[in-house]
């Protein structure tokens, strides 16, 4: 998933322990292989090669992600769109690529959710143009780590968290205490911005600092604003609390495309849900909901 991954639990047998957190990385492989754009006899790389050709069965795990992620478009008014990617392609943040103006005009003709359509009765899906490239990067890990957690309980593991990059989901508490979850200062790696404790939550951050390069002064960073093709600009990050990992990875990005105002009305409709965003002075903004927090501990 190019991103670390950690597991934590609890387990009176060393032996069993370790082979939890085994099991919940042969899981993210597993998940990496249906789900990554980046290995060429992926499923998802089949759907974008052949789905503006014909409807292809995209399997119940993966259709029922790819359904997820519209019905996600359609609550953020198409700020969060998993066919960014005929854009996202052509960014290379290794090699500070990205792309030049006319690749940009012409491939951000196809962004827009609405081209993907999705036949429940073969689980299919069909792009309505060519062109037309989907990727699971702004959700993927949410349900990487809601499977591991749902994989430990399975075991029996009552305290747990597992992490992919930005995206943690806890299981219960860390045996009577809570979970002290901290979200980094998007602009000082080793700085916690602030803790906040949690049990039995998933937490997620979508910040412009996990992918990005810089050039001419400007910061090109992984999160694509869907109207422009280009990274959206405005906040350093966006953190979102709630019951479903799956959720608050994808409103993560969501929210971070959104901005301070946006995406934090759209958190307050949520009623399991809370945002925490870092505008682009530093400044913290919270959802309604939000006890506030420790700082700096
Ligand atoms: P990370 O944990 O890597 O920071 P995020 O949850 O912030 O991940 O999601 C960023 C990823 O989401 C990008 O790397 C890309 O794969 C994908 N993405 C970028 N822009 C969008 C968007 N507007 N809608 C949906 N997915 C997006
Ligand atoms: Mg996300």
């Amino acid at each position: 998933m190019g991103t670390e991954i950690s597991v934590q639990l609890w387990h009176d047998e060393p032996a069993a322990g370790k082979g939890a957190v085994e099991a919940v990385f042969a899981e993210m492989e597993r998940i990496n292989r249906l789900m990554s754009t980046y290995i060429d006899d992926s499923h998802i790389s089949l759907i974008n090669r052949e789905a503006a050709d014909r409807a292809v069965p995209a399997g119940d795990e993966l259709y029922d992600l790819i359904v997820r992620s519209l019905d996600i478009s359609i609550l953020t008014h198409g700020a969060f769109d998993i066919t960014y990617d005929s854009v996202g392609q052509h960014y290379d943040f290794r090699q500070k690529q990205r792309p030049d103006p006319e690749t940009l005009e012409q491939e951000l003709t196809h962004i827009d959710y609405r081209l993907i359509e999705t036949y429940p009765s073969t689980k299919s899906v069909h792009f309505l143009q060519q062109g037309v490239r989907i990727n699971l990067g702004g959700i993927a890990k949410g349900y990487a780590v809601e499977r591991g957690v749902g994989i430990l309980r399975d075991l029996g593991i009552r305290h747990a968290i597992v992490t992919a990059g930005g995206d943690s989901r806890l299981l219960g508490d860390r045996r009577g205490q809570p979970w002290m979850v901290g979200v980094r200062d998007p602009r000082k790696e080793d700085k916690v911005a602030i803790r906040m404790p949690l049990e039995n939550e998933a937490i997620s951050t979508s910040g412009d600092y996990e992918r990005y390069f810089e050039q001419d002064g400007k910061r090109y960073h992984h999160i694509i604003q869907p109207a422009t093709g280009e990274p959206a600009n405005g906040i350093h990050s966006a953190t979102i609390v709630g019951p479903d990992a799956v959720m608050t990875d994808a409103l993560s990005t969501s929210v971070f495309v959104m901005g301070v105002d946006q995406g934090l009305r759209l958190i307050s409709t949520l009623p399991d849900y809370e945002g925490i965003v870092i505008d682009a002075e530093g400044k913290l903004f919270y959802s309604d909901g939000l006890q506030p927090p420790e700082q700096n501990l």
